[in-house]
C-alpha cells in the first residue's frame, strides 16, 4: 500500500514513516507543497496524509490543486487541536477524513484502513491468484490457508504482480510503482526483492508462481 506524506517537520515525518512501515504501507514523503501537488499529480498512491502548514503551498492548496486535477486518491489531513475551522474547510475542500495533532499511530493506522475499505468494496481489493490471497485493506497474504509475512517492500511487490497476474512487468514498471518516479539506485534492487519474495510465496509450497522472462520483467501467473 503506496502513502503519500506531505509534512514538512522532518523530525514528525520520519516517525510516521517508521511506524506506518510496521504496518506495511510503504511511505513517500514529499516536505513542501509544490512537491506534494507534484507527486501526487504524477505518482499512484493509495492514500495521501497531508499536512496544512505547509512551505509553498498550504496543505488546502494542494488538496484544491489535486481535486481541480481530477485525482480521486483519498486524502486524511493532518490538523491543529481544535482546529474546528481547520476541519471544516478540510472538508469542504474535498478531504476524505482529518485527524489532528498530536495523534496516536493506532488511530492513524486504523483512520488509513477505514479510508482503504471505503475506496472499494471489500469484495473487490483481495487479490487472487491461483491459492495466493492478498488482502490490501487488512494488509494480510495467504497461500492457501498459510499466512505468509511479508516486509512493506515485498508487499508492495506482490500487489503489484497480482494486480497484473499473466501481464509482463518490466523492472523499470516494477521500480516506478513499488519503489518511486525518483528512485535512482541500482536496477537490481528488483531482482533482489523477487528472490526475497519466491523464498517466501513460491519455494516453501514448491510453486513457481513468479516467473523471469529474460530481457523483459517478470510474470505472477496464476498456474505456477
Ligand atoms: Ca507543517
Amino acid at each position: 500500500m503506496r502513502v503519500l506524506l506531505v509534512e514538512d517537520e522532518a523530525r514528525l515525518a520520519e516517525t510516521i514513516v517508521r511506524g506506518l512501515a510496521l504496518e506495511r504501507f510503504v511511505v513517500s514523503v514529499a516536505a513542501t507543497g509544490p512537491e506534494g501537488i507534484e507527486r501526487a499529480l504524477h505518482e499512484d498512491f493509495d492514500v495521501i496524509i497531508l499536512d496544512i502548514m505547509l512551505p509553498g503551498a498550504s496543505g488546502y492548496q494542494v488538496l484544491r490543486a489535486i481535486r481541480t486535477r481530477d485525482v480521486r486518491t483519498p486524502v486524511l489531513m493532518l490538523t491543529a487541536k481544535d482546529g474546528d475551522h481547520e476541519v471544516a474547510d478540510a472538508l469542504d475542500l474535498g478531504a476524505d477524513d482529518y485527524l489532528s495533532k498530536p495523534f496516536s499511530f493506532v488511530v492513524l493506522t486504523a483512520r488509513l484502513r477505514a479510508l482503504l475499505r471505503r475506496r472499494t468494496p471489500q469484495q473487490q481489493t483481495i487479490l487472487q491468484a491461483g491459492d495466493l490471497a492478498l488482502d490490501p485493506a487488512r494488509r494480510t497474504v495467504y497461500r492457501g490457508d498459510v499466512e505468509i509475512g511479508l516486509t512493506p517492500r515485498e508487499f508492495g511487490l506482490l500487489e503489484y504482480l497480482m494486480s497484473r497476474k499473466e501481464i509482463v512487468v518490466t523492472k523499470a514498471e516494477i521500480l516506478h510503482n513499488v519503489w518511486d518516479a525518483h528512485y535512482d539506485g541500482p536496477e537490481n534492487v528488483v531482482e533482489v526483492y523477487v528472490g526475497y519474495l519466491r523464498r517466501k510465496i513460491d519455494v516453501p509450497f514448491g510453486r513457481s508462481s513468479i516467473e523471469t522472462r529474460r530481457g523483459v520483467g517478470y510474470v505472477l501467473s496464476e498456474s505456477g
